[in-house]
Protein backbone atom coordinates (compact mmCIF):
# COMPACT_ATOMS: atom_id res chain seq x y z
CA UNK A 1 0.00 0.00 0.00
CA UNK A 2 1.05 3.46 -0.46
CA UNK A 3 3.00 5.31 2.39
CA UNK A 4 1.55 8.72 1.68
CA UNK A 5 -0.21 10.27 4.00
CA UNK A 6 -2.96 13.54 3.24
CA UNK A 7 -6.24 15.60 3.76
CA UNK A 8 -8.16 12.92 0.95
CA UNK A 9 -6.36 9.57 2.72
CA UNK A 10 -8.00 10.66 5.96
CA UNK A 11 -11.06 11.73 4.99
CA UNK A 12 -11.69 8.53 3.37
CA UNK A 13 -10.38 5.90 6.18
CA UNK A 14 -12.34 7.99 8.58
CA UNK A 15 -15.09 6.87 7.04
CA UNK A 16 -14.10 3.22 7.09
CA UNK A 17 -12.96 3.83 10.58
CA UNK A 18 -16.25 3.95 11.94
CA UNK A 19 -17.95 1.07 10.02
CA UNK A 20 -15.80 -2.22 10.17
CA UNK A 21 -13.85 -3.74 13.94
CA UNK A 22 -10.33 -3.65 13.60
CA UNK A 23 -7.23 -5.87 15.43
CA UNK A 24 -6.13 -2.68 17.19
CA UNK A 25 -6.85 0.40 18.09
CA UNK A 26 -3.76 2.80 18.53
CA UNK A 27 -4.53 5.94 20.36
CA UNK A 28 -1.54 8.41 20.23
CA UNK A 29 1.20 9.44 17.75
CA UNK A 30 3.75 9.90 19.37
CA UNK A 31 6.88 7.16 18.70
CA UNK A 32 5.38 4.72 20.80
CA UNK A 33 1.92 4.74 19.66
CA UNK A 34 3.15 5.34 15.74
CA UNK A 35 5.76 2.45 16.48
CA UNK A 36 2.63 0.53 17.97
CA UNK A 37 0.63 1.05 14.76
CA UNK A 38 3.91 -0.16 12.62
CA UNK A 39 4.80 -3.33 14.92
CA UNK A 40 0.69 -4.33 14.82
CA UNK A 41 0.37 -3.86 11.43
CA UNK A 42 3.63 -5.43 10.49
CA UNK A 43 3.02 -8.35 11.35
CA UNK A 44 -0.34 -8.48 9.89
CA UNK A 45 -3.08 -7.34 12.22
CA UNK A 46 -5.87 -4.15 11.28
CA UNK A 47 -5.23 -1.11 12.66
CA UNK A 48 -6.14 2.16 13.22
CA UNK A 49 -4.57 4.65 15.33
CA UNK A 50 -5.55 8.53 16.34
CA UNK A 51 -4.17 11.11 17.24
CA UNK A 52 -6.04 14.19 19.39
CA UNK A 53 -3.68 16.71 17.22
CA UNK A 54 -1.01 15.70 14.89
CA UNK A 55 1.72 13.37 14.20
CA UNK A 56 4.58 13.89 17.08
CA UNK A 57 2.22 16.64 18.78
CA UNK A 58 3.28 15.58 22.10
CA UNK A 59 7.02 14.80 23.86
CA UNK A 60 8.52 12.87 21.01
CA UNK A 61 9.15 16.61 19.27
CA UNK A 62 10.25 18.30 22.21
CA UNK A 63 13.43 15.41 22.92
CA UNK A 64 17.24 16.30 23.00
CA UNK A 65 17.34 14.13 19.78
CA UNK A 66 19.87 11.69 21.46
CA UNK A 67 19.51 7.85 20.12
CA UNK A 68 21.75 7.23 23.11
CA UNK A 69 23.43 3.74 24.14
CA UNK A 70 22.35 4.30 28.00
CA UNK A 71 25.29 5.50 29.29
CA UNK A 72 23.98 7.44 31.72
CA UNK A 73 21.45 4.06 33.08
CA UNK A 74 24.82 2.35 33.35
CA UNK A 75 26.13 4.97 35.86
CA UNK A 76 22.97 4.26 37.85
CA UNK A 77 22.97 0.87 37.68
CA UNK A 78 20.16 0.06 35.20
CA UNK A 79 22.23 -2.62 33.02
CA UNK A 80 19.04 -3.81 31.51
CA UNK A 81 17.70 -0.07 30.20
CA UNK A 82 21.21 1.03 29.24
CA UNK A 83 21.67 -2.95 26.98
CA UNK A 84 18.23 -2.27 25.13
CA UNK A 85 19.22 1.45 24.73
CA UNK A 86 22.21 0.00 22.77
CA UNK A 87 20.41 -2.67 21.27
CA UNK A 88 17.48 -0.37 19.42
CA UNK A 89 20.72 2.25 18.76
CA UNK A 90 22.46 -0.04 16.70
CA UNK A 91 18.44 -1.39 14.77
CA UNK A 92 17.77 2.36 13.83
CA UNK A 93 21.70 3.02 13.14
CA UNK A 94 21.81 -0.44 10.99
CA UNK A 95 18.73 -1.42 9.70
CA UNK A 96 15.59 0.68 10.18
CA UNK A 97 16.33 4.78 9.94
CA UNK A 98 19.58 5.18 8.95
CA UNK A 99 19.08 7.67 7.19
CA UNK A 100 17.70 9.52 9.93
CA UNK A 101 19.73 8.28 12.92
CA UNK A 102 23.83 8.66 12.87
CA UNK A 103 26.72 9.43 14.79
CA UNK A 104 27.50 12.96 16.96
CA UNK A 105 30.79 13.70 18.85
CA UNK A 106 30.55 15.19 22.14
CA UNK A 107 33.44 17.01 24.17
CA UNK A 108 33.53 17.16 27.70
CA UNK A 109 35.66 19.86 28.54
CA UNK A 110 38.93 18.95 31.18
CA UNK A 111 38.37 22.24 33.30
CA UNK A 112 39.21 23.03 36.50
CA UNK A 113 35.64 22.09 38.27
CA UNK A 114 36.19 18.45 36.54
CA UNK A 115 38.39 16.64 39.41
CA UNK A 116 41.07 14.32 37.61
CA UNK A 117 39.54 11.11 39.48
CA UNK A 118 36.43 11.75 37.77
CA UNK A 119 37.41 12.57 35.00
CA UNK A 120 38.83 8.77 35.07
CA UNK A 121 35.85 7.33 36.11
CA UNK A 122 33.66 9.22 32.98
CA UNK A 123 36.17 7.50 30.66
CA UNK A 124 36.07 4.31 32.45
CA UNK A 125 32.05 4.90 31.90
CA UNK A 126 32.72 5.91 28.24
CA UNK A 127 34.79 2.59 27.76
CA UNK A 128 32.24 0.33 29.11
CA UNK A 129 29.34 2.30 27.00
CA UNK A 130 31.58 1.26 24.03
CA UNK A 131 31.63 -2.51 25.33
CA UNK A 132 27.62 -2.14 24.91
CA UNK A 133 27.95 -0.88 21.75
CA UNK A 134 29.83 -3.81 20.51
CA UNK A 135 27.44 -6.41 22.14
CA UNK A 136 24.67 -4.82 20.43
CA UNK A 137 26.60 -5.68 17.33
CA UNK A 138 27.32 -1.76 16.03
CA UNK A 139 30.55 -1.65 14.33
CA UNK A 140 33.32 0.78 15.07
CA UNK A 141 32.64 2.39 11.69
CA UNK A 142 29.06 3.45 12.53
CA UNK A 143 29.89 4.90 15.99
CA UNK A 144 33.90 5.48 17.16
CA UNK A 145 35.30 4.75 20.59
CA UNK A 146 35.92 7.30 22.88
CA UNK A 147 39.42 9.06 23.44
CA UNK A 148 41.33 11.70 25.23
CA UNK A 149 41.65 14.91 23.67
CA UNK A 150 44.74 17.24 24.30
CA UNK A 151 43.13 21.21 25.03
CA UNK A 152 44.33 21.86 21.67
CA UNK A 153 42.03 19.54 19.68
CA UNK A 154 39.39 20.19 21.99
CA UNK A 155 39.45 23.72 21.23
CA UNK A 156 39.62 23.07 17.78
CA UNK A 157 36.41 21.39 18.03
CA UNK A 158 35.02 23.56 20.22
CA UNK A 159 36.39 27.12 19.73
CA UNK A 160 33.98 28.74 22.08
CA UNK A 161 35.46 26.80 25.47
CA UNK A 162 37.41 28.42 28.16
CA UNK A 163 40.97 27.83 27.18
CA UNK A 164 42.17 29.20 30.86
CA UNK A 165 42.55 26.06 32.66
CA UNK A 166 41.61 23.53 30.41
CA UNK A 167 43.80 20.45 30.75
CA UNK A 168 42.29 18.53 27.63
CA UNK A 169 38.54 16.88 27.00
CA UNK A 170 37.07 13.54 26.54
CA UNK A 171 35.82 12.67 23.51
CA UNK A 172 32.94 10.24 22.95
CA UNK A 173 30.21 9.30 20.22
CA UNK A 174 26.43 8.64 20.58
CA UNK A 175 23.38 8.08 17.82
CA UNK A 176 21.47 10.86 17.09
CA UNK A 177 18.23 11.80 14.98
CA UNK A 178 18.32 14.19 12.28
CA UNK A 179 14.76 15.19 13.84
CA UNK A 180 13.08 13.62 16.17
CA UNK A 181 9.40 14.69 14.55
CA UNK A 182 10.65 13.06 11.36
CA UNK A 183 11.03 9.55 12.88
CA UNK A 184 7.58 9.80 14.13
CA UNK A 185 6.34 10.78 10.47
CA UNK A 186 8.34 8.02 9.17
CA UNK A 187 7.00 5.74 11.45
CA UNK A 188 3.55 7.06 11.03
CA UNK A 189 4.05 6.57 7.01
CA UNK A 190 5.51 3.30 7.06
CA UNK A 191 2.44 1.82 9.26
CA UNK A 192 0.47 3.31 6.43
CA UNK A 193 2.24 1.56 3.57
CA UNK A 194 1.64 -1.90 6.10
CA UNK A 195 -1.92 -0.51 5.71
CA UNK A 196 -2.89 0.81 8.96
CA UNK A 197 -5.37 4.22 9.69
CA UNK A 198 -3.31 7.10 10.28
CA UNK A 199 -6.01 9.40 11.58
CA UNK A 200 -4.92 12.58 12.90
CA UNK A 201 -7.06 15.67 14.47
CA UNK A 202 -8.64 12.82 16.28
CA UNK A 203 -8.75 12.91 19.73
CA UNK A 204 -10.29 9.77 21.87
CA UNK A 205 -12.99 10.73 24.55
CA UNK A 206 -12.92 7.43 26.37
CA UNK A 207 -11.43 4.10 26.06
CA UNK A 208 -12.89 0.74 26.44
CA UNK A 209 -11.27 -2.75 25.73
CA UNK A 210 -13.08 -2.85 22.41
CA UNK A 211 -12.93 0.72 21.13
CA UNK A 212 -13.11 3.98 21.87
CA UNK A 213 -15.46 6.99 21.56
CA UNK A 214 -13.55 9.04 18.95
CA UNK A 215 -14.10 13.52 18.38
CA UNK A 216 -13.17 14.41 15.03
CA UNK A 217 -11.87 17.52 16.10
CA UNK A 218 -11.64 19.14 12.27
CA UNK A 219 -15.52 19.12 12.49
CA UNK A 220 -16.65 18.13 16.06
CA UNK A 221 -18.47 15.34 14.74
CA UNK A 222 -18.10 11.73 17.31
CA UNK A 223 -17.92 8.23 16.46
CA UNK A 224 -16.82 4.51 17.79
CA UNK A 225 -14.34 2.86 16.19
CA UNK A 226 -14.49 -0.40 17.25
CA UNK A 227 -11.39 -2.61 18.21
CA UNK A 228 -10.45 -6.05 19.26
CA UNK A 229 -7.72 -4.61 21.69
CA UNK A 230 -6.83 -0.96 22.39
CA UNK A 231 -3.72 0.95 23.01
CA UNK A 232 -3.22 3.59 25.04
CA UNK A 233 0.08 5.36 23.97
CA UNK A 234 -0.57 8.81 25.02
CA UNK A 235 2.37 9.19 26.52
CA UNK A 236 2.05 12.20 29.42
CA UNK A 237 -1.49 12.01 28.68
CA UNK A 238 -2.12 8.64 29.74
CA UNK A 239 -3.89 9.34 32.91
CA UNK A 240 -6.44 10.71 31.64
CA UNK A 241 -7.80 8.05 29.77
CA UNK A 242 -6.73 5.33 32.14
CA UNK A 243 -7.13 6.70 35.24
CA UNK A 244 -4.73 4.02 36.93
CA UNK A 245 -1.87 4.90 34.64
CA UNK A 246 0.07 7.52 37.59
CA UNK A 247 3.05 9.27 36.23
CA UNK A 248 5.29 12.05 37.45
CA UNK A 249 6.22 14.15 34.35
CA UNK A 250 9.05 16.04 34.42
CA UNK A 251 10.07 18.78 32.68
CA UNK A 252 12.79 19.70 30.31
CA UNK A 253 13.54 22.89 28.80
CA UNK A 254 15.94 23.71 25.63
CA UNK A 255 16.90 26.86 24.13
CA UNK A 256 17.76 27.25 21.00
CA UNK A 257 20.50 29.53 20.46
CA UNK A 258 21.09 31.89 17.46
CA UNK A 259 24.00 30.49 14.96
CA UNK A 260 27.03 31.32 15.55
CA UNK A 261 26.76 31.95 19.87
CA UNK A 262 29.10 29.55 20.16
CA UNK A 263 31.68 30.08 17.47
CA UNK A 264 32.30 27.27 14.58
CA UNK A 265 31.02 24.45 16.78
CA UNK A 266 31.88 20.98 14.98
CA UNK A 267 30.80 18.50 18.28
CA UNK A 268 28.17 18.61 21.03
CA UNK A 269 29.72 19.50 24.40
CA UNK A 270 28.91 18.14 28.09
CA UNK A 271 28.84 20.83 30.43
CA UNK A 272 29.32 19.62 34.07
CA UNK A 273 26.63 21.06 36.02
CA UNK A 274 27.76 22.84 39.38
CA UNK A 275 27.28 20.64 42.63
CA UNK A 276 25.97 16.92 40.77
CA UNK A 277 27.95 14.83 40.12
CA UNK A 278 27.08 12.94 37.21
CA UNK A 279 24.48 15.52 35.33
CA UNK A 280 25.79 17.67 32.98
CA UNK A 281 24.07 20.05 30.70
CA UNK A 282 23.99 19.32 26.72
CA UNK A 283 25.00 21.99 23.54
CA UNK A 284 23.79 20.31 20.58
CA UNK A 285 24.47 21.81 17.55
CA UNK A 286 22.28 21.13 14.60
CA UNK A 287 22.43 20.72 11.02
CA UNK A 288 20.45 23.74 9.83
CA UNK A 289 22.80 26.03 12.34
CA UNK A 290 20.90 26.34 15.34
CA UNK A 291 22.15 24.87 18.62
CA UNK A 292 20.00 23.58 20.81
CA UNK A 293 21.23 23.87 24.78
CA UNK A 294 19.65 21.80 27.57
CA UNK A 295 18.26 20.27 29.60
CA UNK A 296 16.40 20.74 33.16
CA UNK A 297 14.43 18.40 34.91
CA UNK A 298 11.77 19.64 36.91
CA UNK A 299 8.64 18.31 38.16
CA UNK A 300 5.45 18.86 36.94
CA UNK A 301 2.85 20.64 39.03
CA UNK A 302 -0.60 20.70 38.11
CA UNK A 303 -2.57 19.77 35.11
CA UNK A 304 -0.59 18.64 32.11
CA UNK A 305 -0.38 21.12 29.12
CA UNK A 306 -1.11 20.72 25.46
CA UNK A 307 2.25 22.87 25.32
CA UNK A 308 4.30 22.88 28.07
CA UNK A 309 6.30 26.90 28.62
CA UNK A 310 9.93 27.03 29.07
CA UNK A 311 9.74 29.35 31.63
CA UNK A 312 12.05 31.94 32.29
CA UNK A 313 13.84 29.98 35.36
CA UNK A 314 15.03 27.44 33.27
CA UNK A 315 16.55 29.71 30.64
CA UNK A 316 18.53 31.87 33.53
CA UNK A 317 19.67 28.27 35.06
CA UNK A 318 21.26 26.95 31.37
CA UNK A 319 22.45 30.00 30.24
CA UNK A 320 24.89 30.22 33.74
CA UNK A 321 25.76 26.81 33.88
CA UNK A 322 26.84 26.59 29.99
CA UNK A 323 28.52 30.20 30.01
CA UNK A 324 30.67 28.04 33.39
CA UNK A 325 32.54 26.39 29.93
CA UNK A 326 32.89 29.20 27.71
CA UNK A 327 35.17 31.79 27.30
CA UNK A 328 32.27 34.03 26.91
CA UNK A 329 29.12 33.90 29.56
CA UNK A 330 25.93 33.61 27.41
CA UNK A 331 23.53 36.46 27.52
CA UNK A 332 19.74 36.50 26.51
CA UNK A 333 20.70 37.94 23.44
CA UNK A 334 21.49 34.60 22.50
CA UNK A 335 18.30 32.95 22.60
CA UNK A 336 16.58 32.76 19.73
CA UNK A 337 13.87 30.74 21.29
CA UNK A 338 13.36 27.98 24.13
CA UNK A 339 11.32 24.59 24.31
CA UNK A 340 10.06 22.72 26.90
CA UNK A 341 8.92 18.84 27.29
CA UNK A 342 7.19 16.24 29.60
CA UNK A 343 8.88 13.15 30.38
CA UNK A 344 6.29 10.34 30.98
CA UNK A 345 8.06 8.70 33.61
CA UNK A 346 6.33 6.14 35.04
CA UNK A 347 5.67 7.24 39.20
CA UNK A 348 7.14 4.08 40.94
CA UNK A 349 6.10 0.95 38.90
CA UNK A 350 10.34 -0.64 39.39
CA UNK A 351 11.80 2.27 40.90
CA UNK A 352 9.82 1.84 44.36
CA UNK A 353 12.79 3.56 46.04
CA UNK A 354 12.65 6.49 44.11
CA UNK A 355 8.99 7.28 44.93
CA UNK A 356 8.34 11.08 46.05
CA UNK A 357 12.48 11.52 45.47
CA UNK A 358 13.79 13.76 42.39
CA UNK A 359 12.35 13.13 39.13
CA UNK A 360 15.73 13.10 37.75
CA UNK A 361 16.45 9.34 39.90
CA UNK A 362 13.15 8.30 38.49
CA UNK A 363 13.62 5.14 36.14
CA UNK A 364 13.20 5.26 32.66
CA UNK A 365 12.19 1.82 31.97
CA UNK A 366 8.98 1.65 30.21
CA UNK A 367 5.64 -0.33 30.95
CA UNK A 368 3.03 -2.14 29.88
CA UNK A 369 0.07 -2.22 31.90
CA UNK A 370 -3.42 -3.94 31.64
CA UNK A 371 -6.46 -2.45 33.34
CA UNK A 372 -9.60 -4.06 34.34
CA UNK A 373 -11.01 -2.67 31.32
CA UNK A 374 -9.05 -4.69 28.99
CA UNK A 375 -6.82 -1.56 27.66
CA UNK A 376 -2.96 -1.60 27.32
CA UNK A 377 -1.12 1.11 28.21
CA UNK A 378 2.39 1.52 26.96
CA UNK A 379 4.03 4.54 28.51
CA UNK A 380 7.61 6.01 30.06
CA UNK A 381 10.62 4.62 28.51
CA UNK A 382 12.67 7.03 25.68
CA UNK A 383 12.52 8.09 21.73
CA UNK A 384 15.56 5.44 21.52
CA UNK A 385 13.39 2.56 22.94
CA UNK A 386 10.22 3.23 21.20
CA UNK A 387 10.76 0.06 18.73
CA UNK A 388 10.46 -2.20 22.02
CA UNK A 389 8.15 -0.22 23.42
CA UNK A 390 5.38 -1.01 20.60
CA UNK A 391 6.45 -4.38 20.53
CA UNK A 392 6.20 -5.31 24.12
CA UNK A 393 2.40 -3.35 24.57
CA UNK A 394 1.50 -4.68 21.35
CA UNK A 395 2.53 -8.70 22.49
CA UNK A 396 0.72 -7.71 25.72
CA UNK A 397 -2.54 -6.98 23.37
CA UNK A 398 -2.58 -9.46 21.07
CA UNK A 399 -0.57 -12.67 22.41
CA UNK A 400 -1.63 -14.90 19.44
CA UNK A 401 -0.28 -12.58 16.79
CA UNK A 402 3.02 -13.61 14.84
CA UNK A 403 5.98 -12.20 16.15
CA UNK A 404 7.45 -8.57 16.10
CA UNK A 405 9.04 -8.07 12.66
CA UNK A 406 10.63 -4.03 13.25
CA UNK A 407 14.01 -4.78 14.39
CA UNK A 408 14.81 -5.04 11.42
CA UNK A 409 11.70 -3.03 9.20
CA UNK A 410 13.96 -0.33 7.09
CA UNK A 411 10.99 3.12 7.68
CA UNK A 412 9.91 5.02 4.51
CA UNK A 413 13.27 6.52 3.33
CA UNK A 414 15.34 4.05 4.20
CA UNK A 415 16.61 2.50 0.82
CA UNK A 416 19.44 3.32 -0.90
CA UNK A 417 20.06 7.19 -1.82
CA UNK A 418 21.21 7.37 -5.42
CA UNK A 419 24.63 9.13 -5.49
CA UNK A 420 24.64 12.94 -6.06
CA UNK A 421 21.30 13.23 -3.85
CA UNK A 422 22.07 17.01 -2.38
CA UNK A 423 23.48 16.34 1.49
CA UNK A 424 20.27 18.16 3.56
CA UNK A 425 18.02 16.49 1.56
CA UNK A 426 19.27 13.13 1.75
CA UNK A 427 19.88 13.64 5.55
CA UNK A 428 16.17 14.02 6.16
CA UNK A 429 14.60 12.44 3.11
CA UNK A 430 16.68 9.49 2.55
CA UNK A 431 15.71 7.72 -0.88
CA UNK A 432 12.91 9.81 -1.13
CA UNK A 433 15.51 13.04 -1.40
CA UNK A 434 14.84 12.92 -5.45
CA UNK A 435 11.73 12.86 -5.85
CA UNK A 436 11.78 16.00 -3.23
CA UNK A 437 14.31 17.55 -6.23
CA UNK A 438 11.99 16.70 -8.80
CA UNK A 439 8.99 18.49 -7.30
CA UNK A 440 11.42 22.04 -7.69
CA UNK A 441 12.74 20.35 -11.11
CA UNK A 442 8.98 20.66 -12.36
CA UNK A 443 8.72 23.54 -10.88
CA UNK A 444 11.73 26.40 -10.23
CA UNK A 445 9.48 28.18 -7.94
CA UNK A 446 9.29 25.58 -5.58
CA UNK A 447 13.33 25.55 -5.29
CA UNK A 448 12.89 29.11 -3.33
CA UNK A 449 13.84 28.80 0.51
CA UNK A 450 11.54 29.80 2.66
CA UNK A 451 13.73 29.56 6.26
CA UNK A 452 16.97 27.38 7.02
CA UNK A 453 17.75 25.97 3.81
CA UNK A 454 14.35 24.66 3.64
CA UNK A 455 12.70 25.11 0.09
CA UNK A 456 9.09 25.58 -0.74
CA UNK A 457 8.76 21.94 -2.45
CA UNK A 458 9.60 20.63 1.08
CA UNK A 459 6.40 22.21 2.27
CA UNK A 460 4.50 20.80 -0.88
CA UNK A 461 5.74 17.23 -0.03
CA UNK A 462 4.53 17.80 4.11
CA UNK A 463 1.38 18.61 2.25
CA UNK A 464 1.19 15.69 -0.11
CA UNK A 465 2.63 12.83 1.65
CA UNK A 466 3.77 13.25 5.05
CA UNK A 467 0.19 14.44 6.46
CA UNK A 468 0.51 18.02 7.17
CA UNK A 469 -2.84 19.31 7.21
CA UNK A 470 -2.12 23.27 8.32
CA UNK A 471 0.97 25.84 8.43
CA UNK A 472 0.94 24.48 12.41
CA UNK A 473 1.57 20.91 10.99
CA UNK A 474 4.43 22.57 8.56
CA UNK A 475 5.91 24.88 10.43
CA UNK A 476 6.15 22.99 14.12
CA UNK A 477 6.67 19.28 12.96
CA UNK A 478 7.49 19.03 9.78
CA UNK A 479 9.74 21.67 9.29
CA UNK A 480 10.90 22.81 12.95
CA UNK A 481 10.91 26.83 11.79
CA UNK A 482 8.58 27.38 14.48
CA UNK A 483 11.24 26.93 17.73
CA UNK A 484 12.12 30.60 16.92
CA UNK A 485 8.83 33.18 17.04
CA UNK A 486 10.27 35.40 14.14
CA UNK A 487 11.36 32.57 11.80
CA UNK A 488 7.95 31.02 12.36
CA UNK A 489 6.12 34.64 11.52
CA UNK A 490 7.79 35.18 8.35
CA UNK A 491 7.23 31.49 7.21
CA UNK A 492 3.76 31.68 7.80
CA UNK A 493 3.03 32.82 4.10
CA UNK A 494 4.85 30.08 2.67
CA UNK A 495 3.31 27.54 4.57
CA UNK A 496 -0.09 29.08 3.73
CA UNK A 497 1.19 29.00 -0.08
CA UNK A 498 2.19 25.63 0.05
CA UNK A 499 -0.99 24.42 1.36
CA UNK A 500 -3.31 26.06 -1.36
CA UNK A 501 -0.39 24.99 -3.88
CA UNK A 502 -0.27 20.95 -3.17
C1 LIG B 1 12.88 17.34 27.31
C2 LIG B 1 12.97 15.91 26.91
C3 LIG B 1 14.13 15.43 26.31
C4 LIG B 1 14.19 14.08 25.93
N1 LIG B 1 15.29 13.66 25.26
C5 LIG B 1 15.36 12.38 24.84
C6 LIG B 1 16.47 11.95 24.07
O1 LIG B 1 17.36 12.73 23.74
N2 LIG B 1 16.50 10.66 23.67
C7 LIG B 1 15.50 9.78 23.98
O2 LIG B 1 15.62 8.62 23.61
N3 LIG B 1 14.40 10.17 24.67
C8 LIG B 1 14.31 11.45 25.09
N4 LIG B 1 13.21 11.89 25.78
C9 LIG B 1 12.10 10.97 26.04
C10 LIG B 1 11.17 10.87 24.84
O3 LIG B 1 11.04 12.10 24.19
C11 LIG B 1 9.79 10.39 25.28
O4 LIG B 1 9.91 9.32 26.17
C12 LIG B 1 8.98 9.92 24.07
O5 LIG B 1 9.03 10.88 23.05
C13 LIG B 1 7.54 9.67 24.47
O6 LIG B 1 6.83 9.34 23.31
P1 LIG B 1 5.32 8.87 23.37
O7 LIG B 1 4.93 8.51 22.00
O8 LIG B 1 5.19 7.84 24.44
O9 LIG B 1 4.53 10.15 23.88
P2 LIG B 1 4.16 11.49 23.07
O10 LIG B 1 5.18 11.82 22.06
O11 LIG B 1 3.86 12.54 24.09
O12 LIG B 1 2.84 11.12 22.28
C14 LIG B 1 1.58 11.07 22.87
C15 LIG B 1 0.55 11.49 21.84
O13 LIG B 1 -0.75 11.22 22.36
C16 LIG B 1 -1.63 12.20 21.87
N5 LIG B 1 -2.83 12.24 22.71
C17 LIG B 1 -2.94 12.66 23.99
N6 LIG B 1 -4.21 12.51 24.42
C18 LIG B 1 -4.92 11.97 23.40
C19 LIG B 1 -6.28 11.59 23.23
N7 LIG B 1 -7.17 11.73 24.20
N8 LIG B 1 -6.67 11.09 22.04
C20 LIG B 1 -5.77 10.93 21.02
N9 LIG B 1 -4.47 11.29 21.15
C21 LIG B 1 -4.05 11.80 22.31
C22 LIG B 1 -0.80 13.48 21.91
O14 LIG B 1 -1.31 14.47 21.01
C23 LIG B 1 0.58 12.97 21.51
O15 LIG B 1 0.83 13.14 20.13
C24 LIG B 1 13.11 13.23 26.17
C25 LIG B 1 11.94 13.74 26.75
C26 LIG B 1 11.86 15.06 27.11
C27 LIG B 1 10.60 15.59 27.67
Amino acid sequence: MNSSLNAARRRWELDEAGTDVVDVLVVGLGATGAGAALDAASRGLSVAAVDAHDLAFGSSRWSSKLIHGGLRYLASGQVGVAWESAVERDALLRFTAPHLVAAHPYVLPLTPDVPRAQAAALMTGYRLGDALRAAAGTPRRLLPGPSRLSAGRALALAPSLRADGLRGALLSWDGRVVDDARLVVALARTAAAHGARILTRCRALALAGDGARVRDELTGDEFDIRARTVINATGVWAGELTPSVVLRPSRGTHLVLRPGALGALRAGLHVPIPGERARFALVLPQADGRVYAGLTDEPLDGPVPDVPEAPESDVAFLLEVIGTALDRPLSRADVAGAFAGLRPLVDAVDAPEAAGGRTADLSRRHAVLRSPDGVVTVVGGKLTTYRRMAEDAVDAACPDARASRTARLPLVGAGPVRPGAPGRLARRYGSESWAVRDLMRADPALAEPVALGITRAELVWAVRHEGALDAGDLLDRRTRIGLVPEDRAAALPAAEAALAYA
